[in-house]
């Protein structure tokens, strides 16, 4: 089985004009050189970052860039929601990643969430088949999930609602992906599943966030990382290598185009991309003596 593409690259909006700057000038550059099918843009918890996103998107796409941007209801009224959903069309951006989104801190926790399913209800309802929307994926399972199958249940739901594909929450087992496509399969989801992946570069901040979203790091990535005590270097490189080998394991199963969770930086995944030989013949086929070699 083929790759469908090479990969997707997934940013955060910038706080700064500065940061902002960077993003344009030397990160995603760098990153285009991956041939990706498309960048995203993740949204606030709440809508919190809602002007910042807005501002990223509109610059990529003014530079000519294929853009997707993140969307939930968040803390947000319909009438709201559809008039940033409308003004995405006016100008010209036709994806969406639709979710929930989570409650961010401040906002009275009675509240409730909007289910990405009516999200993408309300996106066809209001604009039709314009928008190819991609919705979220936990191989992991969901921390809020009622249980394995009804979160596959939840997923179908949205999908049906008419999303496109979706996308995972990121993962360094992969057999637990393998084995949540085939329980989707099982269950009759047909749209693709783009495995999420994460580089591993500051791993204090990967434990508390996976912590979070419910994503596992496996004991022995943990406890090889703390042997390295503060050489930094030396995590760096590890996870270079466990990365690197997870996506050419991907690579070789013919998985659906990678969606990296870029984290605003252009060398890790670079050097992964490399390390697999994604964005150099359309798809990647580097078996894992290629990997290990280069990480040497
Ligand atoms: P849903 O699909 O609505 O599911 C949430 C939970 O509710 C699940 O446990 C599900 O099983 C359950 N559920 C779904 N439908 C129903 C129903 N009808 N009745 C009862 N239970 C139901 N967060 C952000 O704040 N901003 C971002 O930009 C962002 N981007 C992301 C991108 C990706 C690729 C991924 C994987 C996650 C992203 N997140 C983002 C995190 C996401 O918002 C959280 O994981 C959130 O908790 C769930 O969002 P969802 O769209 O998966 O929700």
């Amino acid at each position: 089985m083929a790759m469908e593409g090479n990969c997707s690259l997934e940013f955060f909006p910038p706080k700064t004009s500065a940061g902002l700057d960077k993003l344009l000038s030397s990160t995603l550059p760098a990153l285009w050189a991956l041939n990706p099918d498309y960048c995203s843009v993740t949204y606030g918890a709440g809508g919190a970052t809602r002007s910042t996103t807005v501002a990223t998107v509109t610059a990529l796409q003014e530079l000519g860039y294929d853009v997707a941007p993140h969307l939930s209801f968040g803390a947000d009224d319909r009438t709201t929601i559809e008039a940033l959903i409308r003004r995405y069309q006016d100008q010209g951006v036709d994806r969406l990643v639709a979710l929930r989104g989570d409650l961010p801190s401040d906002v009275d926790s009675a509240h409730e969430l909007i289910h990405a399913s009516e999200l993408v209800s309300l996106v066809r309802a209001t604009t039709g088949d314009h928008f190819d929307i991609a919705v979220a994926a936990y191989p992991e399972i969901h921390p809020e999930a009622e249980g394995y199958d009804r979160d596959i249940h939840f997923l179908k739901e949205k999908l049906d609602a008419g999303a496109n594909s979706a996308v995972t929450q990121y993962f360094y087992n992969v057999e637990a992906y393998f084995y949540f496509l085939d329980r989707c399969a099982a269950a009759g989801i047909t749209q693709p599943i783009h495995p999420g992946i994460m580089p591993i570069t500051n791993f204090a901040n990967l434990q508390r966030f996976s912590a979070a979203c419910g994503a596992e790091i496996p004991r022995w990535i943990a406890q090889r990382i703390a042997d390295f005590g503060d050489d930094s270097e030396s995590v760096y490189k590890f996870g270079i290598e466990v990365v690197s080998q997870l996506c050419a394991t991907l690579v070789e199963s013919g998985a659906p185009a990678i969606h990296f969770y870029t984290m605003n930086q252009a060398e890790p995944i670079c050097t992964i991309a490399q390390n697999v030989g994604l964005g150099r013949n359309g798809g990647g086929n580097a078996g894992n003596s290629a990997v290990h070699q280069s990480v040497a």
